[in-house]
């Protein structure tokens, strides 16, 4: 990306974990991808605790999360940030997103939501007589489309409006959603590309229209292959699956490298000469589009 003027703008890219639980083998891979490609890019790479949902969260998970990927070698390069501590830029947007009329409160609870979860309007044109706002929901355009091109997975548009309608950007139980949050933290870090799994490639046409009604510019997107157990289910932090401290770390970096076609000589037995291979070797034509199962990896 430039700006303007021509001038090559500085890589900024971040991994950005919510506290729910231990690393998980996927999460090492995100990690390790979005590291390797600002390193590669010559850039900075941050590091933000998406601590915004407090019933989620489990105690000591951060600092977990922090020590883990140190473990790793992958240190940020500012001090870790933390979305509780942005709340009030959320709200600011949030109040500029409904003072634009790209947003309306909302006074549906899921009881009121049809079976296929798609929004039906309800409170579109103002709050029904009788209903009280308990959320705010993004307005979308059933033929509004976002696109993008995705560095991995190539051109990828989908209709907001048409996937779940109008979309939850503050929650009934107050906490900001994180279609939002994500948004205006990348946007005021400065990130230039996004990298993280390819599972939430389907939320990146929701954020792209909140940049647009916020009238900030979008980054690029990259989305690394999902990595699942051997029955095709995603991991999950929360389930405690596939925890990376459960590997001898040399034997899961090497993994993750293998997740993203990449395969250190045999020799690199060491945590810090894969990884100075990987810095020297890493080409992004070589990560596959995935999903990737665990044991394929392994063997
Ligand atoms: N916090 C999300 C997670 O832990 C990642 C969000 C993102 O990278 O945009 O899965």
């Amino acid at each position: 990306m430039s700006d303007p003027g021509g001038s090559p703008r500085l890589y900024v890219g971040r991994f950005a974990p919510s506290p729910t639980g231990a690393l998980h083998f996927g999460s090492l891979v995100a990690a390790l991808g979005s590291y390797l490609r600002a390193r590669q890019q010559g850039g900075r790479w941050l590091l933000r605790i998406e601590d915004l949902d407090p019933p989620r969260e489990v105690p000591g998970a951060a600092d977990d999360q922090i020590a883990t990927l140190a473990a790793f070698g992958l240190r940020p390069d500012s001090p870790v940030g933390y979305q509780s501590r942005s709340a009030k830029q959320h709200r600011a947007a949030l109040e500029r997103l409904i003072e634009c009329g790209a947003a309306f409160r909302c006074g549906c609870s899921r009881k009121d939501l049809p079976a296929d979860g798609v929004y039906p309007g309800t409170c579109r044109q103002g709050l029904p007589p009788g209903r009280e706002a308990r959320s705010v929901r993004m307005r979308t355009d059933t033929s509004g489309v976002e696109c993008f091109t995705d560095a991995i997975q190539g051109r990828y548009c989908d209709h907001p409006g048409r996937a779940g309608g109008d979309f939850i950007i503050l929650r009934g139980d107050g906490l900001i959603a994180y279609q939002l949050a994500v948004v205006v933290d990348d946007s005021a870090s400065g990130i230039t590309e996004v990298v993280r799994g390819a599972d939430l490639i389907d939320s990146t046409p929701r954020q792209l229209l909140v940049y647009h009604r916020l009238g900030l510019a979008p980054p690029d997107w990259m989305h690394l292959p999902v990595i699942t157990d051997e029955n095709g289910r995603k991991l999950s932090k929360s389930d405690d699956d596939d925890p990376v401290v459960a590997r001898p770390p040399a034997e899961a970096l090497r993994l993750a490298l293998r997740a993203l076609g990449h395969e250190p000589p045999a020799g690199a037995r060491l945590i810090e000469t894969q990884l100075d291979w990987a810095l020297t070797n890493f080409d992004v034509s070589r990560i596959p589009r995935g999903p990737i199962a665990v044991g394929e990896a392994s063997t």
